[in-house]
């Protein structure tokens, strides 16, 4: 049998379910990558594509993708198209009797993969859970009747004790990776630095590893919120969305680490944060397409607009807010903000600036090198209030969180937020006798230079 790998959220070799089915199923595997899909541009009118940051975050892991494989005997074919025009060739000209894939969430993703079971009636079509802690199968409830909001799925997940896939049946790290390999080790060493993000699976290995050999999951609930600080947050998302690293194996260093050091609270927070990623997950599924309407699964849409004035101050970080600057700075610059930094921005864009969040959640789709559809949208809906969030629309008091977050104004100064303060427009600027003035600003945070 020769059967095809399509490698989309899942480039890696270790723990890849899609791999290890593909390959003992077979006798011959075409290993390929879509570029056109990997690096499909947003489809909000006005922006740009992917960002630099985010496109070379890919690259580093489709060339250490196709190390990997060469390493264990087998190469790894990248078009630069799209599968939804390149994968019928490839099936006729391979002569491919199985396609195995890892299964998503996003809506175009499901329906292409549809179309194909439907079109190649000759070809079987396996879809692999490879992205999740858990499949669906073992889910305590349907993907159509789980629930629509987290603390309920959290708890019925709890509650089950369903055990995360590699848990039921675990696959050594050296099946895939040798590490004892010195060729591997030198790499991994190299990139076990302190910030820096170098995407692949090797450079995600190196800082699972390095994370869990430190201290900071300890504190990890108390740091977690923080703006800066690479230890504050475990980082794990940019690896995480490319998939060159698997939840389950965060999971299993997680365990690992409490046995040796003890669980507390910190400990399992992080695993509720990757339940989070989890709901989305599965809640993106269940959504479909109403994950990308403006008005989610809500009966009416929020009343917001598109301002382009506004959303280009926003964009390029030149509000009359300097926490909101900083944030945007920081992300255009590196393609990564702390959670507390998105949703700081995120209740900017739609309360404050009152933008249709579309194009917030389709700008930080160019920007992200942790972009995942479905926790990227699925947050913004949820910020927007058309989402899971049971409280409705969600406002952050911008000054209360500089007062928390950024007390000595440490931030706003690396990230220049108060260096390109504008009014909102001058349209409606009547209307907003609250801003903060340039002034007040310079007078807070010092000098601008
Ligand atoms: C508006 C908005 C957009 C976002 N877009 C994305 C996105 O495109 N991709 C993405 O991975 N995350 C997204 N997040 C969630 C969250 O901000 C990031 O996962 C987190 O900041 C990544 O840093 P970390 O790995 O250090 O997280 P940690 O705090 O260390 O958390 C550990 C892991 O848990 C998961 N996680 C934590 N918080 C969330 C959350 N709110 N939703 C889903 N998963 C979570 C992530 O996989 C993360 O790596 C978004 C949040 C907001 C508010």
């Amino acid at each position: 049998m020769r059967a095809l790998v399509w490698f989309s959220q899942d480039l890696r070799v270790f723990d890849n379910p899609t791999l290890n089915k593909a390959h003992s199923a077979a006798d011959s595997v075409l290993h390929v990558a879509f570029l056109g899909d990997l690096l499909r541009p947003s489809s909000m009118p006005g922006l740009k594509g992917v960002s630099s940051n985010r496109k070379q975050f890919l690259y580093d892991a489709i060339a250490s993708l196709k190390a990997q494989l060469e390493l264990n005997g087998h190469s790894l074919l990248v078009i630069n198209g799209r599968a939804c025009d390149e994968l019928g060739g490839l099936i006729a000209n391979y002569s491919i009797d199985a396609v195995f894939a890892a299964q998503q969430a996003a809506f175009d993703e499901t329906q292409l993969w549809a179309f194909f079971d439907k079109a190649y009636k000759q070809v079987n079509f396996h879809l692999v859970s490879s992205n999740t802690l858990f499949e669906e199968q073992t889910l305590p409830f349907s993907v159509a009747e789980m629930p629509k909001q987290f603390t309920p799925f959290r708890k019925k997940l709890e509650l089950s004790k369903i055990l995360p896939r590699e848990q039921k049946r675990a696959i050594p790290w050296s099946d895939a990776i040798n590490f004892q390999d010195p060729r591997i080790a030198t790499q991994i060493n190299s990139l076990a630095t302190p910030n820096r993000l170098s995407g692949g699976e090797l450079a995600a290995v190196a800082h699972l590893n390095a994370y869990f050999n430190s201290k900071a999951p300890q504190t990890y609930k108390k740091t977690r919120n923080a703006l800066q600080g690479f230890d504050s947050s475990t980082k794990f998302s940019p690896w995480l969305a490319q998939g060159s690293l698997s939840a389950i194996s965060i999971v299993d260093a997680l365990r690992e680490y409490e046995r040796k050091h003890g669980a507390n609270e910190s400990t399992y927070w992080i695993f509720f944060e990757l339940l989070w990623r989890e709901f989305f997950f599965w809640s993106a599924r269940q959504t479909g397409e109403k994950l990308f309407w403006k008005k989610g699964r809500r009966a009416t849409a929020p009343l917001t607009s598109f301002y382009p004035e506004r959303f280009q101050a926003w964009v390029n970080g030149s509000t009359p807010w300097p926490l909101v600057n900083a944030c945007m700075n920081e992300l255009a610059e590196t393609g990564f903000l702390s959670n507390r930094g998105r949703q700081v921005v995120a209740s900017c864009l739609v309360n404050e600036l009152q933008l249709d969040w579309r194009y917030g959640a389709a700008y930080f789709e160019q920007q992200l090198i942790d972009y995942d559809a479905a926790s990227n949208w699925g947050n913004w809906q949820y910020l927007a209030g058309i989402g899971a969030d049971p409280r409705g629309q969600r406002q952050f008091n911008i000054q209360k969180q500089t007062d928390m977050y950024d007390p000595s104004g440490e931030y706003i100064r690396l990230w220049h937020g108060a260096d390109s303060l504008q009014n909102v427009d001058s349209r409606d600027a009547a209307d907003w006798p609250i801003l903060p003035t340039k002034l007040d600003a310079v007078t807070r945070f010092g000098p601008l230079e």
